[in-house]
């Protein structure tokens, strides 16, 4: 096996050893190579700050809910100006 497979392996995995749901034999099989492989704890970093991105898609869904709302004021404020102007 190649550096390349075994990072391939070690991603497909990431998910069940994080969640020790992986075989004892395979889980020491990625402790190690967690261990040497620089690019794979950086991948492991990554998955962590998973967290902060689902909190930044709501913080997106919050800007976008605003400025919805905000556009359907704006929207009812100039069907309303217009209705009143006309008459
Ligand atoms: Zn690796």
């Amino acid at each position: 096996m190649n550096k390349k497979d075994e990072c391939a392996v070690f991603q497909d995995l990431y998910e069940l050893y994080t969640e020790e749901e992986v075989e004892d034999e395979t889980k020491q099989w990625m402790m190690e190579h967690e261990a040497v492989c620089t690019y794979c704890q950086n991948c492991g970093k990554e998955n962590g700050r998973n967290p902060a991105f689902h909190e930044d898609s709501e913080k997106v869904w919050g800007i976008r809910i605003m400025t919805m709302s905000l556009y359907s004021i704006f929207l009812f404020l100039a069907i309303w100006m217009s209705v009143w102007y006309l008459w």
